[in-house]
This record gives structure tokens, C-alpha cells and sequence, in this order.
């Protein structure tokens, strides 16, 4: 498993909004979190990434325990993630916000910055690479000088997998990619989610939305009230009585 939790719960309060979950993350595949709205998804997601410290249990990453690692740690060993909702500066181009999605996590410091130092003008050089290196992996390359405000849902989606894709993630966690987007336009989504796959780079998508799901996914696990109710192929998925039972309320 390239990524994996053992119980790991999280508390708010009295809701416990993961609740004792061991979920393996396979590698080279895409993997995905299904179930009702208030399962439990984001938190997961939000606990993986270091974005919240667990109540209890444990993260490991090819094997090393990240649990109490903060997010910036944990993205640079190579763990990247989007949000819900899309974090875009919607008055700037498409190239600004990547580079300025990137620059936030390179080393440059204040003295670098003031007195505009050869190793600064590098990584600059080097982030303006890296932004036309991701743009042209999600199709934007068109798109670079465009302002972000008029985007389609769809291609707003996209730079924020380029924003994701500029650390050089080996694991990417994708929350509700989809969420938002015209139905005719998911293909395109669907497809750079696979392409991140040819690439060598995992994938880890929620959406609570099945029929996508189906088609892309290779490893399921479904959440109910914070808990895993089921875990394995689209084919176990879909027949499986407990998920049948989360989704119509039974
Ligand atoms: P999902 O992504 O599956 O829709 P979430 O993980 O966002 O669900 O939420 C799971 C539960 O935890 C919900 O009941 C939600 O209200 C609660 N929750 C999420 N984040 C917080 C928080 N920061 N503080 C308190 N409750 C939260
Ligand atoms: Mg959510």
C-alpha cells in the first residue's frame, strides 16, 4: 500500500466524524472515497494530508508514520491535494495562480527576495518551468494568460490539478473533482485522472456522485457516518447490500 491508516478516528466533539478507519491506498491505481453528503469524506481527506492532527490512530506513507507530520511536511514527501472547493484567485491569469501556488511552497527567504539573488532568479526560472510543464500536462497551455474568472467550471478544475501536480506529487487527493462541473464535461476530468496514472502518480478521488466512480475507479471504499461500510472493486461496490442500504436511506 503506498498509503494507509489504521483506526483512525476524528472527533468533533460529541460527532465523530471518522470513525476507526483502516483504508489502503493501492499504488498506480485510482482509488475512491464514496458516500452521503456528511460522511466523513473531506475529513478523511483532511487528516491524511495533515490538515487536521487524528483523535486516534495512524497514517503511514511507503511505510513511514506521517500522523503527526504537518501538511507542508507531508506535501513535500510527495503528497498533493485539491479541495472542494477551488482556491483560485479569480482575478489573475491561469499561469499566476500556478506559479503562486508553487512559489508558497519553494524555500526561497526574505534575503533571497530583497536582494533578488542568483538562487532566487533560478527558482523563479524554475517555477515558470515547472507551470508551463503542468499546464500543458492538463491542456491549458492555451490557456496560460487567460484570467481564471472566465474559465469554465470544468477548466477551473484543471488548473487546480496543475496547482497540484507542480510539487511532483507520487499521491494526489482529489476532493470532488467533478462537483460543479457540467455532466458533457467530466470526461475531460475523468481522463486527466487516468493520464495521472500513466504518469506514475496516484490517484485518490472523493466524489459522492456513483456513476463516475464506476467507471474510473479501480479500489472503492464507501463512508457511512464516518465509518467504512464496504471496501473493494466497482463490481463489489455495486453489490453490496450495507451501500445500497447508505444510498437509499435504508
Ligand atoms: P463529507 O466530505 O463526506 O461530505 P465531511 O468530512 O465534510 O463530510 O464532514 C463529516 C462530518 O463532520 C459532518 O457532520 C460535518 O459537519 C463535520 N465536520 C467537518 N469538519 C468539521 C469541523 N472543522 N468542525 C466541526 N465539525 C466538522
Ligand atoms: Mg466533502
Amino acid at each position: 500500500m503506498l498509503l494507509e491508516t489504521t483506526n483512525l478516528t476524528k472527533k468533533f466533539g460529541g460527532l465523530t466524524a471518522v470513525d476507526d478507519v483502516n483504508f489502503g491506498i493501492e499504488e498506480g491505481k485510482i482509488n475512491a472515497i464514496i458516500g452521503p453528503n456528511g460522511a466523513g469524506k473531506s475529513t478523511f481527506f483532511n487528516l491524511v494530508s495533515g490538515y487536521y492532527p487524528p483523535t486516534s490512530g495512524e497514517v503511514y506513507f511507503k511505510g513511514q508514520d506521517i500522523t503527526h507530520l504537518s501538511s507542508n511536511k507531508i506535501a513535500k514527501l510527495g503528497i498533493a491535494r485539491t479541495f472542494q472547493t477551488t482556491n483560485l484567485f479569480e482575478k489573475a491569469t491561469v499561469l499566476d495562480n500556478v506559479i503562486v501556488g508553487h512559489r508558497l511552497r519553494t524555500s526561497s527567504n526574505l534575503f533571497d527576495a530583497v536582494f533578488r539573488t542568483p538562487r532566487l532568479k533560478r527558482e523563479e526560472q524554475k517555477c515558470l518551468n515547472k507551470a508551463y510543464e503542468v499546464l500543458d500536462f492538463v491542456d491549458l497551455t492555451n490557456y496560460a494568460h487567460r484570467v481564471v474568472e472566465n474559465l469554465t467550471q470544468e477548466q477551473k478544475k484543471r488548473v487546480a490539478f496543475a496547482l497540484a501536480l507542480a510539487t511532483d506529487p507520487e499521491l494526489v487527493f482529489l476532493d470532488e473533482p467533478a462537483a460543479g462541473v457540467n455532466p458533457d464535461e467530466t470526461d475531460g476530468l475523468a481522463i486527466m485522472m487516468k493520464k495521472m496514472v500513466d504518469h506514475g502518480i496516484t490517484v485518490c478521488l472523493i466524489e459522492h456522485k456513483m456513476q463516475m466512480i464506476m467507471s474510473i475507479a479501480e479500489k472503492i471504499m464507501v463512508l457511512n457516518f464516518g465509518k467504512k461500510i464496504a471496501e473493494g472493486t466497482p463490481d463489489d461496490i455495486m453489490n453490496h447490500e450495507d451501500v445500497i442500504k447508505a444510498y437509499l436511506g435504508g
